[in-house]
């Protein structure tokens, strides 16, 4: 049983598709529940067992209760996807707002910490277990008002590397997925603008949620002495976040 934190859309969405067509039972978190019931929807469609709740990662009272109630089921999980994840606004710094930041390190950092501490204590009690992270090309460098979410980033691939430290000879596999543009809603939600969100991949090809949620996917078919610490993987018209080829 695989748990997908943000599988109502993007990348989060993808990996539940592709694992559902391996018949992988599922569980589905995010906040949209419309969006949530659709991929649970096409999911069951192609043969797997799901189960989704709607969760904010970011309340944490709330997330702790959950699991404490959904034990037995937290138990069967061998594999978590820390998904879930957003960037708010592209200004520079002095003009992101208190919220903002705080909504970005809720989600990409603390909410990943979150669902890691529930989940390891089932992991060691097996002594079995693998964490993928969503890292991102941002957890390696800086790009002009990328500030906060850069340092999201930058802490999710600190926190990847201490946990596969901490976690040394429990037999369970923490990799970090980090890559360059993907197109998703990730821009809609960034720029709270379509139109300016398609222009963030005019003129070139960019990743697509499938093309990242098969490399998660061969990351987890590796044998379980294999652990793929990070992959970073760019469109070949991306080589770096700032250097980008457009036709
Ligand atoms: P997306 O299409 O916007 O998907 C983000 C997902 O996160 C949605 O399912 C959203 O669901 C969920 N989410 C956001 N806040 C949440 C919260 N508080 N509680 C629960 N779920 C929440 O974007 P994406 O590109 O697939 O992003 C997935 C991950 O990839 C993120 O960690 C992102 O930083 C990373 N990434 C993306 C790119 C890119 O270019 N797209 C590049 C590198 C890394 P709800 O809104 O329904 O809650």
């Amino acid at each position: 049983m695989i748990l997908i934190t943000g599988a109502s859309s993007g990348i989060g969405e993808a990996c539940a598709l592709l694992l559902a067509e391996k018949k992988i039972p599922l569980i589905l978190i995010a906040r949209r529940s419309d969006r949530l019931s659709l991929t649970h929807k096409k999911c069951q469609e192609l043969g797997s067992k799901v189960y989704s709740f709607n969760l904010d990662v970011t309340k944490t009272a709330d997330i702790i209760s959950w699991a404490q109630k959904n034990c037995d089921l937290l138990s069967k999980c061998e594999v978590l996807i820390n998904n879930a994840g957003l960037a708010v606004g592209l200004k520079t710094f002095d003009q992101v707002e208190s919220h903002e930041w705080d909504q970005m390190i809720d989600v990409n950092i603390k909410g990943v910490m979150l669902f890691s501490s529930l989940l390891l204590p089932h992991f060691i009690k097996k002594d079995s277990g693998h964490i993928i992270n969503l890292g991102s090309v941002a957890g390696h460098h800086v790009y002009p008002r990328g500030n906060v979410y850069c340092a999201t980033k930058h802490a999710v691939h600190a926190f990847s590397q201490s946990l596969r430290a901490d976690l040394l000879g429990k037999n369970i596999r923490v990799s970090e997925i980090s890559p360059g543009m993907v197109e998703t809603e990730f821009s809609e939600v960034r720029l709270q603008d379509k139109d300016k969100a398609k222009k963030v991949y005019q003129g070139l090809k960019p990743l697509s949620a499938h093309d990242v949620a098969e490399v998660i996917a061969w990351c987890l078919d590796r044998p379980k002495h294999v652990n793929i610490e990070e992959i970073i993987l760019y469109p070949t018209m991306q080589a770096s976040p700032t250097l980008i080829h457009r036709l």
